[in-house]
């Protein structure tokens, strides 16, 4: 059965689906089983929202993506102050636990790229603990050579893999997906960034009552405070949607009623 049809709105001009994580997952689900083309989810935060900004390829990049997931918080609630629209935060990390939690069932093969050799064997190891029917077919660390690209594109086709799970960090998985997702015949492709990390345990994800009251980015950033000058981003996203809030839509709603 075809799931219902994803509406896409706009949040700061950025793509990002209304969805819920049912939805998302159902709609991943049967992407992945369409093998006919290579189609990628991305997730969509305030730093994604800087980088789409700054570059035209990865904004095409985005607006063809076959899902545009609300990943982060500061999207759900600029969505809300400037759209007036509730939309539910849909992590790309929990998606792709989610299709890994139903490959088994739905007899989905899985390759996983990226993250350093330990943490991408870990992942898959804890991966299997959690999900003993888990259908892992390959798995390569992210540290590839630049000339072995297309025999690890072969080799993710040759594993006959519907799903490949791109852990590299962002904006360098959506250029691989890019490049050579098309040469993979896989039927989805997801960009988890850290996602392996946070699996194999090298970095830790916020307990649950922090992702419950929505403190997922202070948690990571009290934990590396090396991300300081890149959360930075975050700062400017909230005063640019105060800014737009307070400023912008009244005006709007002024020249409307004339
Ligand atoms: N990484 C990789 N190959 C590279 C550079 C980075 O596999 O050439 C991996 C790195 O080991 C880490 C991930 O990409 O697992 C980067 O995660 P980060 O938290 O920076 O990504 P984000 O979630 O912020 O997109």
């Amino acid at each position: 059965m075809a799931t219902e049809a994803i509406e896409r709105t706009r949040v700061l001009g950025i793509p990002v689906d209304a969805l819920t994580k049912a939805t998302a997952l159902e709609r991943a689900v049967e992407l992945a089983k369409d093998r006919t083309t290579a189609s990628y989810a991305v997730a969509i935060n305030p730093e994604k929202t800087f980088a789409i900004r700054q570059s035209a390829e990865l904004a095409q990049f985005v607006e063809n993506a076959a899902l545009a997931l609300p990943d982060g918080i500061g999207v759900v609630w600029a969505s809300r102050l400037l759209n007036g629209r509730k939309i539910e935060r849909v992590p790309g990390a929990d998606l792709a636990e989610a299709v890994c939690a139903r490959s088994g069932v739905e007899g989905l093969n899985l390759f996983f790229y990226g993250a350093k050799e330990e943490a991408s064997a870990a992942a898959v190891e804890e991966l299997r603990r959690r999900y003993p029917d888990i259908r892992v077919v390959g798995r390569r660390n992210g540290y590839v050579e630049a000339g072995e690209m297309d025999a690890l594109a072969q080799e993710i086709a040759d594993a006959d893999a519907d799903v490949l799970l791109v852990a590299l960090g962002s904006p360098r998985q959506e250029r691989w997906i890019r490049e050579y997702a098309d040469r993979t015949k896989v039927g989805l492709c997801l960009g988890v960034g850290g996602t392996l990390d946070t699996l194999a345990g090298t970095v830790k994800r916020a307990p649950l009552a922090w992702q419950k009251l929505n403190l997922e980015w202070l948690y990571r950033l009290l934990r590396q405070p090396s991300r300081l000058w890149r959360c930075r981003r975050l700062l400017f996203y909230a005063a640019e949607v105060g800014a737009r809030f307070l400023f912008v839509k009244p005006f709007a709603r002024k020249t409307n009623k004339k």
